[in-house]
């Protein structure tokens, strides 16, 4: 009788206890690279923590490979190498990163461009004390921006800049493709469920632990704290890029930090913000950079064709989404 009771009440307590420490949970990680802050949000029944320290370990690895400023990177040895005939040796990750360059860059007519690298400087958005530039600094910059001048040799995995002092700055793209590896990272892990956010780099893998879809809030350009709407996302990358992220001010005037390439001045295309939805982050990042460039009307025809979803926030509060985000954008 004893004995029965004792597997009355054992038996439920043991299964419990296996429902309980094989129950998904909920992972986070949170910290500073790629010159942005970092939140990983992983659900899993394996441990979170190893796979977060391994998801960390391949951001850094992948920022000192594309960084611009980190010594001999891949970006790096091409800009000192700039002119000199010789192709480098780069990763198969650069290769790929440089030929989506291409790829956008030529879809958008050069508004998206990665050799602005003289034109960032000049202008001194990495630094803690930007500034206008002079007209003869930004024409010189100006004449160094040309991104059919990133010979990319696939077969070899080797790239060059064609002309001396020529410099590449992958900032409008890199965060993109380094949220698609990080993904990459998390599926080989058997992770189904995620959401990471690479300074507004996002993307939602899977559905909640509830089982609904992720919601990305679209921050407002004009207030902080507050979004302009909110997107249901599963296995999407959601980006924005906007005049509010990185700016200074000088004499009363507002200068932030996407460049037009064929002006050499800020992009003013009369957008506040543009959020590119779709599966690929790379494409996502480098089409929000372009897009800002060209603005609503140019963009809606270009992404139309490529198949690429947005969100445009123009200057006199007007939103526009294309017709796939209708029933998966709320507006505030
Ligand atoms: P963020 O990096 O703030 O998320 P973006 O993805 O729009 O925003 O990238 C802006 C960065 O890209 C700039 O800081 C600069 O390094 C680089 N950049 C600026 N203008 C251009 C451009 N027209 N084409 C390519 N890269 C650009
Ligand atoms: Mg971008």
């Amino acid at each position: 009788m004893k004995k029965r009771i004792i597997f009355i009440i054992a038996i439920p307590l043991l299964v419990c206890l296996i429902w309980y420490l094989q129950r998904e949970r909920t992972y986070t990680s949170n910290f500073f690279a790629l010159d942005t802050s970092i939140e990983l949000k992983i659900n899993t029944t394996s441990d979170g923590n190893k796979i977060l320290q391994k998801c960390e370990a391949r951001i850094r690895e992948l920022e000192n490979i594309l960084s611009a400023t980190v010594e001999n990177s891949d970006v790096w040895q091409l800009n000192k190498n700039a002119g000199n005939g010789q192709s480098i040796p780069v990763h198969a990750e650069t290769i790929y990163v440089l030929e989506t360059a291409a790829n956008v860059s030529k879809l958008t007519d050069g508004a998206f461009d990665i050799t602005v690298g003289n034109l960032v400087d000049a202008w001194g958005f990495r630094t803690d004390n930007p500034s206008v530039p002079s007209e003869s600094e930004i024409e010189s910059a100006i004449n160094l921006i040309n991104y059919k001048d990133v010979f990319v040799d696939e077969e070899n995995s080797a790239a060059k800049l064609i002309y001396p002092n020529q410099k590449i700055d992958l900032g409008g793209i890199a965060k993109g493709f380094i949220a698609d590896e990080t993904v990459s990272l998390l599926k080989s892990e058997n992770i189904n469920s995620a959401l990471i956010n690479l300074g507004g780099n996002t993307y939602a893998v899977g559905k909640r632990i509830d089982g609904k879809e992720w919601t990305v809030g679209i921050q407002s350009p004009i207030e902080s704290n507050s979004i302009i709407g909110k997107l249901k996302l599963t296995d999407k990358a959601a980006v924005t890029s906007g005049d509010y992220q990185r700016y200074f001010e000088e004499n009363g005037i507002r200068y932030h930090h996407i460049l037009n390439p064929h002006t050499g001045y800020p992009a003013e295309s009369g957008l506040h913000s543009v959020t590119i939805v779709t599966e690929n982050s790379t494409l996502a990042d480098a089409f929000s950079t372009a897009c800002f460039v060209m603005g609503t009307k140019k963009s809606l025809p270009i992404l139309n064709s490529a198949g690429i979803d947005a969100v445009f926030y123009d200057t006199d509060g007007k939103i526009t989404a294309t017709d796939n985000l209708k029933s998966t954008f709320e507006t505030n």
